[in-house]
């Protein structure tokens, strides 16, 4: 990629939803812009679609593409780096020998695992944010399975992520190893699964899951985790995999990363600068706004975050262009809760479960891959 002095440096951290869609719709509206972007990964993934990759439903070429590749063809600058710091006065981006000077700077940085301070967590369980964590768990589960005739499994956190990470589970394990005996739990601490959601909803899962022989305990918390054992206080559950996706949080290096953050995110007005420098944007799930009634609005989803980016890049451009900035109003958005063939549709407090939903769920997956594995401009008026 060409770079000419007059050019505005763009520099972001991150190739998740927020940070690629936010490269993407930079480019599209200003051609000029010298755009870099830095990830860990070479690859973007669907994130979403992981519990069906981990349940052997979707191959991993549907739901992952290179990012140098894809931004090349773009003419965005991909750099393969771990973020360090942002130094605001310097105005530059620093990753393990480089630095990268912008005028603007977008950390997408995405969250991590978050173990709530619970001893153990991050030695007896898996996680599942990328690729590699569902190539871990398989692994384990056929290393159970070559060594015994009975195994269990324990996915900790009833959410959508540990609800759709069972529906999709528990059929692989009776389809690869139909003789095994297997026991299969999801807990959680709250009374229901999916507390976030109607009670119909989380009835009609409850009942799914009964019929799939997935064993549910809740009001269960887990107070530390040791091999192969859940405690919960006095009680204890065993388990041969144990599977922790009862939360996340904002990467740790951020708080001591160069801009105001604290743990629940890096701190943005309505715009989504940060509130310690106007020149350095935040968004994603590692965002947290500074006005109350903004955090309360919105919830940490790949459809938020795609959908955030697009008022960042827009913000951008005002900036450099001098005109006014779009500020950032919560609207609530559906939540599909993806289950083998019976996907369910929520939106305000209706809900609506058919193969359809599912339909709907793979052509939101398609769309999205189509649009990066193309050229952003052409195709992206009618897609987005
Ligand atoms: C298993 C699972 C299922 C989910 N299901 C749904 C769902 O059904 N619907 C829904 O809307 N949402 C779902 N989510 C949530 C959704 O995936 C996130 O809200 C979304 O990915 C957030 O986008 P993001 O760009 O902020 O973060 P991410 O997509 O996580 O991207 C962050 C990027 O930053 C990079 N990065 C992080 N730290 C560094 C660093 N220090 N240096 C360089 N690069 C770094 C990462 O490699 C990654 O590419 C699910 C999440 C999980 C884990």
């Amino acid at each position: 990629m060409s770079s000419h002095n007059s050019q505005k440096k763009i520099v972001i951290v991150g190739g998740g939803f927020a940070g690629l869609a936010s490269a993407a719709y930079l480019q599209q509206a200003d051609k000029t812009l010298d755009i870099t972007l830095i990830d860990r990964k070479e690859y973007h993934l669907f994130v979403p679609a992981l519990t069906e990759y981990l349940g052997g439903y979707i191959d991993k070429k549907k739901i992952t593409f290179p990012l140098k590749e894809t931004l090349e063809k773009n003419n965005i600058r991909f750099v393969k780096g771990t973020f360090k710091a942002i130094s605001p006065q310097k105005k530059e981006i620093a990753i393990e020998g480089h630095h990268f000077p912008y005028d603007y700077a977008v950390l997408a940085l995405g969250s991590e695992t978050n173990t709530f301070g619970i001893q153990g967590i991050l030695e007896y369980t898996s996680g599942l944010k990328c690729i590699s964590d569902a190539d871990s768990i398989k692994k384990k589960i056929k290393d159970v399975c070559t060594t015994k005739k009975e195994i269990s499994v324990a996915v900790i956190g009833g959410g959508i992520t540990g609800v759709q990470l069972a529906a999709y589970l528990r059929p692989h394990l009776s389809k690869n190893y139909p003789q095994h005996a297997v026991s299969f739990t999801i807990l959680d601490g709250a009374p229901r699964l999916l507390k976030e959601l109607p009670e119909d909803v989380s009835k009609k899962i409850e009942d799914y899951f009964l019929n799939q022989k997935i064993n549910m305990l809740f009001n269960a918390k887990v107070t530390k985790i040791e091999y192969h054992k859940i405690r919960l206080g006095e009680r204890s559950v065993p388990a041969d995999i144990i599977i922790w996706v009862a939360g996340v949080r904002p990467p740790k290096i951020i708080e001591k990363c160069g801009v105001a953050a604290t743990p629940k995110g890096i701190i943005v007005d309505e715009y989504f600068r940060s509130i310690t420098d106007q020149f350095v944007y935040a968004v994603g799930d590692c965002i947290a706004f500074q006005d109350e009634t903004l955090e309360k609005g919105w919830v940490r989803r790949a459809q938020n975050a795609h959908k955030h980016a697009r008022i960042v890049a827009a913000n951008i451009i005002a900036d450099i262009q001098k005109k006014e900035k779009i500020t950032f109003k919560p609207t609530p958005i559906p939540t599909i809760v993806v289950l083998p063939h019976k996907a369910i549709l929520i939106q305000n407090n209706h809900y609506f479960q058919n193969r359809l939903i599912n339909t709907l769920d793979h052509c939101i997956r398609y769309r999205h891959m189509l649009f990066y594995k193309s050229r952003f401009g052409r195709i992206m008026r009618w897609l987005f």
